[in-house]
């Protein structure tokens, strides 16, 4: 490995839910705008071997990188902060580290030796951190672990960790997050949570040299002067992180408490230049002060954890700003639509969003949100499962077809004018075997696609299995419905449009995983515009 990459090891400790995510990208963000190419890494401590099994509900939305591997969403705000890709090396699992070692025993890399947690499994993590230094593209890795320590199945990470620490002593620090409650009754701030969870860290081996302290009150310099105490860390060492009012502020606090330049100090890296953040600034002042509003429905089945959804509302605040436009996301479960109530729910709307999704729940108030949005003009934008139900709309509704479906939902539909595609056929497995990862897509020049891309050919990640059946392009087409963008190589149709109405486009891949703070995806700021326009 290059010697001269350093590693931040990123812990928390007291309660999950600190940040981690958003400390370690505003941590990243800080770095990159000194100067340091940066790049972070999640080490997730379950046995799944990747997120993209899970259901929602259990960990949020599964991020997709341009390489094709699901994740866990921090990786999407470590996109969206740094605006650099990440891939599959960013994101690790204990399912993962396991199955390689495994792997090895099998074909005999280990043979004669008693495979074992260490020095196997903790070898087989730091290969794993080590991998994002080696060929010397990143000065700094920032690696975020799961959990919070103590954890049984934390426990090979935090001693890879310190094995790291003693490996590499001048190029490893370790930032801890923990959390000094408020006692409303005492009036008093408490550091006894913080005290106790290092001195577990101390137990594995691992002295912090950070720590970030999650609080709902500033910290005064005689409770800094405490933890620092009691916790063996320097006075600069201990960080306030107050609850903020966006996660885009994060890095100007955490400048504020100068976390970068400690980091860099403990790395024994110059600071170089100060970080240049004016777009950063520029975009919370335009985020701040919005000239307009607008209405947007999110039609989903998870609506109830927003965290589903994660990709696609920062990608609104995004898209917002750059239209100086305040977007409201009205959160709406589609299994609660029905005929009666539709028009209630969904007036007032200045635009709807049908979300991805799979399977056969809350379909139909999809397909009844899309009637509506076509019939009423409103603009409508389709993500993944979002297109194919557009699709499935306009068959029923304009072609007359009443018994169009998806085969995903209606294996024996009459029209089945979504469908598996050919390659998804033969695939029985459901881990890692979806079309997965960027594909290129070749826009009609005449598109409200293109209009927004300024550009031919684009590049969009997927996730699915099912695709609009090409058989019925040619009667879609008569009736109003275009394939505006296809996959060059393959035909596939990745877009549709109805150019009679004012913006109704439905994509088949994931707008969403691309839209970041430096460069707001483009069908998001048209969508957003569109919105504007016909709430004029
Ligand atoms: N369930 C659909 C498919 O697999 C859509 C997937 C999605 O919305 N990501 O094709």
């Amino acid at each position: 490995m290059s010697n001269s990459t350093k590693y931040v090891f990123v812990t928390g400790g007291v309660t999950s839910s600190l940040g981690k995510g958003i400390i370690s990208a505003s941590l990243a963000k800080l770095l990159q705008a000194r100067g340091y190419s940066t790049t972070i890494q999640k080490l997730d401590p379950y046995i799944n071997i990747d997120p993209g099994t899970l259901n929602p509900y259990e960990h949020g939305e599964c991020f997709v990188t341009d390489d094709g591997a699901e994740t866990d969403l921090d990786l999407g705000h470590y996109e969206r902060f740094l605006n650099v890709r990440t891939s599959q090396a960013n994101s690790v699992t204990t399912g993962r580290i396991y199955q390689s070692v495994i792997d090895k025993e099998r074909r005999g890399d280990y043979l004669g030796k008693t495979v074992q947690v260490i020095p196997h499994i903790t070898d087989e993590i730091k290969e794993r951190i080590q991998i994002l230094g080696k060929n010397g593209e990143y000065d700094i890795v920032i690696t975020e672990i799961g959990g919070t320590i103590g954890d049984i199945e934390s426990l090979p990470y935090v001693e890879a960790v310190r094995q790291m620490m003693w490996e590499e002593e001048n190029n490893c620090i370790v930032i801890h997050l923990t959390l000094v409650p408020y006692l409303a009754a005492a009036g008093e701030l408490k550091t006894k949570p913080t005290q106790h969870s290092v001195k577990q860290l101390l137990e594995f081996g691992v002295q912090p040299d950070i720590l970030v302290c999650r609080t709902e009150h500033e910290l005064d310099l005689n409770i800094r002067r405490k933890i620092a105490k009691f916790c063996n860390v320097s006075m600069n060492a201990v960080i306030e992180s107050r609850d903020a009012s966006t996660i885009y502020d994060v890095p100007l606090l955490m400048q504020e408490e100068e976390l970068d330049k400690v980091v860099l100090e403990k790395l024994q890296l110059t600071t170089r230049t100060a970080p240049n953040l004016d777009s950063w600034k520029d975009f919370i002042t335009n985020f701040k002060n919005p000239e307009t509003e607008v209405n947007i429905g999110l039609i989903g089945k998870y609506v109830e954890l927003k965290d589903s959804y994660k990709s696609i509302s920062e990608a609104f605040i995004h898209a917002g700003v750059s239209n100086k436009c305040r977007v409201n996301v009205k959160w709406i479960h589609s299994e609660k639509i029905n005929d009666d109530n539709i028009v209630d729910e969904l007036k007032g709307l200045d635009g709807i969003l049908v979300a991805p999704g799979f399977g056969s729940r809350g379909i139909s108030g999809k397909i009844q949100s899309i009637k509506y949005a076509r019939e009423n003009n409103v603009p409508f934008f389709g993500i993944c499962l979002g297109m194919q139900c557009a699709v499935i709309e306009y068959a029923r509704n304009v072609l007359g077809w009443a018994d169009a479906h998806s085969t995903e939902i209606a294996e024996d539909s009459k029209y089945p004018v979504i469908d598996i595609m050919e390659e998804q056929k033969k695939v029985s497995d459901k881990g890692g075997t979806m079309r997965l990862g960027a594909y290129k897509c070749q826009l009609k020049s005449t598109s409200k696609a293109y209009l927004a891309y300024n550009t031919e050919v684009i590049n969009e990640r997927h996730r699915h299995r099912y695709e609009f059946n090409d058989k019925y392009l040619a009667d879609f087409e008569k009736a109003g419905m275009i394939a505006t963008g296809k996959n060059p190589d393959t035909g596939l149709v990745e877009i549709i449009e109805i150019p009679s109405h004012p913006w109704f486009v439905g994509a088949q891949f994931h707008p969403e995983y691309k839209s970041t703070v430096a460069c707001p995806h483009p069908l998001f700021v048209a969508f957003v515009k569109a919105a504007i326009e016909n709430k004029k």
